[in-house]
């Protein structure tokens, strides 16, 4: 499932074909993905010009010079491809469409830009550009964690009097916006903090180390998608999904990376989702 880096590398790898490009011709191949799409989308795409190409949380929003603002959310399996790209990066030929190739935007440029949703859990939505934090996938979302708002006082605020395990406060999109499961384990280990302790009960100096932490681990992923960006280029122009080094997340059982620790990762499972960490050194 993308997280918030596997969104933001996937923006960036559409920016330079999306971004001041016109929309040629839209290709809506069913009604519907998680949700119905809204009504003539493919008509409302067409001819329009993409503004500017943004990123809330883990949806990517275009803006249109229409005044309306192309939601999209990759969902559980979605996945952006690229083809015959005008600028040379993306050099391959359209493929033949296939089964889950939902949606076909042609631009002007000459680059095709397919999404494909095998699960379907994806979505695309089309809102008015000047009110769509009202929208309601993003108006119940906290501060975006590389932004101005996601701060100590803010973190710490949040977390006092809390009684929730400190892996599900941070879950928690009103707390904080876009994190998800692989990037939370990640950020507990670098601060040394246990999954399960309780949000309320973190000191505010460690709750405030938390903060940096947090967006060290998304800049060092949005990095690595960075890099995988380059490897899909001669690739087949699939953006989004990269290999990346995790300390704990997906490696139960082996041992800790912090020098002299000794510990060996563990996995409980938290509200039905796999938290990884270290029980020698996150307390
Ligand atoms: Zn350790």
């Amino acid at each position: 499932m993308p997280e918030l880096p596997e969104v933001e590398t996937v923006r960036r790898g559409l920016t330079p074909v999306m971004e001041g490009q016109v929309i040629a011709r839209a290709q809506v191949n069913r009604p519907d993905l998680r949700w119905p799409f809204p009504p003539d989308m493919a008509a409302r795409l067409t001819g329009r010009r993409v503004a500017a190409l943004r990123r809330r949380s883990k949806y990517i929003l275009a803006d249109l010079d229409s005044g309306e603002t192309l939601l999209i959310h990759l969902g559980m399996s979605g996945r952006m491809l690229i083809s015959g790209d005008p600028l040379g990066v993306f050099v391959h030929d359209h493929p033949a469409l296939e089964k889950h190739d939902h949606v076909v935007l042609d631009m002007e440029n000459g680059a095709r830009i397919t999404f494909n949703d095998p699960r379907r859990f994806g979505a695309m939505d089309l809102l008015p550009t000047a009110t769509a934090d009202q929208h309601k996938l993003l108006s119940v979302l906290g501060p975006e964690p590389l932004g101005n708002d996601f701060n100590e006082p803010h973190l710490i605020a949040a977390f006092a009097g809390r009684n929730t395990p400190v892996k599900s406060a941070l879950l928690d999109q009103h707390i904080v916006a876009g994190l998800g499961n692989i990037y939370v384990c990640e950020a507990l280990y670098r601060a040394g903090i246990h999954p399960g302790r309780k949000a309320g009960r973190i000191s505010a100096r460690r709750v405030a180390a938390l903060v940096p932490i947090i967006r060290q681990v998304l800049v060092d992923a949005i990095a690595a998608g960075g890099s995988s960006l380059r490897d899909f280029r001669q690739a087949d122009g699939e953006l989004g999904y990269f290999q990346h080094a995790f300390d704990v997340y997906g490696r139960a059982g082996q041992p800790c990376r912090r020098p002299d620790c000794g510990g060996t990762i563990a996995r409980i499972v938290q509200s039905g989702r796999s938290s990884f960490y270290c029980p020698a050194c996150q307390r």
